[in-house]
């Protein structure tokens, strides 16, 4: 409780400092009334936005590749807020857009699971998690490729979850085998033709990226094909009028990324209708992105694990009777979309490039409650920012990770680690506390004192381990996978020692010249990361700033976070952040334990590592540089299966990490350190 009352002072100091930072009077009134709702043990972030959005004639929030992060990021200041805030944000800005006279539509593009606790920890994966992810009453939605790689996900997302949203799911290229009649029927809907509430004609659909890791219940259907089609033909000829094309995807919006479709799907609008605007918003590559494609035509994507809500706001579609184009009281859209030289090729696309009077605004909000009642302010008296909904919702989120054991406590970690915001194995590397996690608890107690190498591959980390209790739930978002540790004993070290280098030189990793076939390298490595996770930020720097009056508003210090550039330049983060540094590392690595005290080299050496990987150990053994002879028969459990690459952190924490237990204090976020 104590602490409860510290991190409420904190937080008002926080809030109480920060009046200075913005000039209207009535932002002060509504930071200093600020109200503590999130997850009880989340943070609030210090650094707030830094001007209010541009409201259009439409506008749209954009969530993404959630991937179950619903209860927020509890040791992330800059991530704080759960779904439940999400809810009442809603609500208020859907309200503000009714006052404002203009259209206010919420759109999310798929990948619901796998990430964290409140979806991993259930049987079904999602169980409890897409319960709690219907409270927000979206738009338009579409499928994600996390919802369909296990059947009875797949088969859970087309009998309960695309039913809650009916007309609003959109599967325009993604069909499963139902199992009452054994036909192939689309997931949702294959498109949504409807009139917004303020009169615009809007005709969407809902397009996965050429997804092949699918279980065989499902059918994704190529966008190369799915533009052939009648029915889409049909659709994008549509016999009433259409003011604006809505094309969801999970999808990458930079339409030279090699898994995005998007292209195709607005080139194929574009041959029928050279002038309509259409609106994409993308997912499945993780980052913040806002993609031109021609003067009436843009993407969003909006970021990845409940880190980011995407902003978007148009004005200027042509339309027979619509109401607001520019609403008062609250700043416009005054950009118009000019497509970069660089994106102009898109050979045979006969793209808009006439006048336009389309202006376009984009943001990437982060999510956190300082930025929810800084932009839903006017909405509502903020005292009455949360609604029953969001607070029924909040209190859903917090009984549920009790009732799931997600806050059961290993330890505290004492400080950050991140993937790639230090060099490889540098202090605060992520990399470098596994190798000593790994070396700790990686033990088999009958060859304890058998010198061991241990390699893991590095894509078997999902997430950064930030200071603070370390829980179950953090079990899920740091090391998720159940690979379990097999070994080949008495292997002579000059030859083990050898099988590293390889599997980091290995072609899977594109990296030298080792064709696929010299080692077998099947695909399954490089999909074992199976959403493509970049860095948050650019390693460039700070974003450039052209106005003064942002610099001044802004805390002397911003916090590490996202520094975005797309194709409207660098001012697109709501919150302005300092980058954090990126350091690329490598594909695998090693640990070592109970090696000759006097430094030398054993004779020979345990090999232990995953067992999804031991085929490429083998592998590696027997090439010719190395001159082993083994096979897989050679190999067997060094651990009990049940001990996985989710169990040996908090085995590690359980034996290393006790000093504060219970009562952990908590860091900043990734990458403050
Ligand atoms: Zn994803
Ligand atoms: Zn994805």
């Amino acid at each position: 409780m104590l602490s409860r009352i510290i991190t409420a002072a904190i937080a008002t100091r926080a809030v109480l400092a920060c009046d200075s930072c913005y000039g209207e009077p009535e932002h002060d009134v509504v930071l200093t009334r600020h109200v503590r709702r999130m997850q009880p043990d989340a943070q609030n972030a210090t650094s707030g936005p830094k001007a209010p959005l541009e409201w259009g004639q439409i506008n749209f929030l954009h969530t993404t590749d959630t991937h179950g992060w619903l209860e927020g990021h509890i040791k992330e200041q800059n991530y704080g807020a759960d779904w439940g805030d999400f809810v009442s944000f809603t609500k208020g800005m859907k309200q503000k857009a009714k006052h404002l006279g203009v259209d206010l539509l919420l759109v999310d593009t798929g990948d619901l699971h796998d990430g964290a606790g409140l979806s991993d920890a259930t049987k079904p994966n999602g169980n409890v998690s897409n319960a709690i992810f219907e409270n927000i009453d979206y738009d338009l939605l579409t499928i994600g490729n996390h919802e369909l790689y296990v059947t009875e996900i797949a088969y859970e997302t087309f009998t309960n979850f695309s039913k809650v949203y009916g007309d609003k799911y959109l599967t325009s290229n993604v069909q499963i085998s139902n199992p009452a009649t054994g036909q192939w029927e689309y997931i949702g809907k294959k498109y949504r033709y409807f009139t917004t509430e303020q009169g615009l004609r809007i005709m969407a659909f809902g397009v996965l990226f050429d997804f092949t890791g699918n279980s065989n219940v499902s059918k994704v259907i190529k966008a190369a094909e799915l533009v052939q089609q009648q029915w889409f033909l049909d659709a994008v000829n549509y016999t009433e009028p259409i003011d604006l094309f809505v094309v969801t995807g999970h999808n990458p919006v930079r339409r030279n990324d090699t898994s995005s479709t998007i292209g195709k799907v607005v080139d194929a609008i574009r041959k029928v209708h050279p002038d309509t605007p259409i609106q994409a918003f993308g997912g499945h590559s993780h980052i913040r992105d806002f993609a031109v494609y021609d003067t009436k035509a843009t993407g969003l994507e909006s970021g990845r694990y409940c880190e980011t809500l995407g902003w978007l706001a148009l004005s200027g579609i042509e339309s027979s009777g619509y109401g607001t184009m520019a609403p008062s009281g609250v700043p416009n859209p005054t950009r118009k979309p000019i497509p970069p030289k660089a994106n102009a090729t898109s050979s045979g696309a006969s793209s808009s490039n006439g006048t336009s009077d389309l202006l376009v605004a984009r943001r990437y909000l982060d999510w956190n409650r300082l930025t929810f009642a800084y932009h839903a302010e006017g909405s509502q008296k903020y005292t009455t920012f949360d609604t029953a909904k969001g607070k029924n919702t909040t209190n859903e989120i917090t009984s549920y990770r009790q009732s799931l054991n997600l806050t059961s406590l290993y330890g505290c970690a004492p400080q950050s680690y991140c993937q790639t915001c230090k060099p490889f194995l540098a202090d605060g590397n992520l990399f470098g506390l596994l190798q000593t996690a790994l070396s700790t608890v990686v033990i088999n107690e009958t060859r304890k004192d058998t010198p061991r190498l241990i390699i893991i591959n590095t894509g078997s980390v999902r997430f950064d381990l930030a200071k603070g209790p370390f829980t179950y739930d953090d079990s899920f978002i740091v090391s998720p996978f159940d690979d379990a540790f097999q070994f080949i004993p008495d292997v002579p070290y000059s030859q083990a020692s050898k099988v590293l280098g390889i599997l980091n030189a290995g072609a899977f990793q594109k990296k030298r010249d080792l064709s696929t076939a010299d080692f077998n390298f099947a695909p399954v490595l490089a999909d074992r990361d199976i959403c493509i996770d970049p860095p948050l930020t650019h390693a460039s720097g700070m974003a450039k700033r052209s106005n003064a009056r942002i610099i001044r508003r802004q805390a002397a210090d911003p916090s590490p976070g996202y520094t975005t550039k797309d194709d409207f330049g660098t001012d697109g983060d709501d919150t302005i952040h300092k980058a954090i540094p990126r350091y690329s590392q490598p594909n695998d690595l090693q640990a070592n334990a109970s090696f000759p005290t006097d430094g030398s080299l054993p004779e020979t050496v345990d090999l232990v590592f995953l067992d999804f990987i031991a085929s490429y150990i083998v592998s590696a053994l027997n090439g010719a540089d190395v001159g082993g002879n083994y096979s897989l028969s050679d190999v067997s459990y060094y651990l009990p299966k049940e001990f996985t690459t989710n169990s040996y952190l908090p085995a590690y924490a359980k034996v290393a990490w006790q000093e504060n237990v219970p009562d952990c204090p908590v860091g900043t976020g990734i990458g403050s350190s």
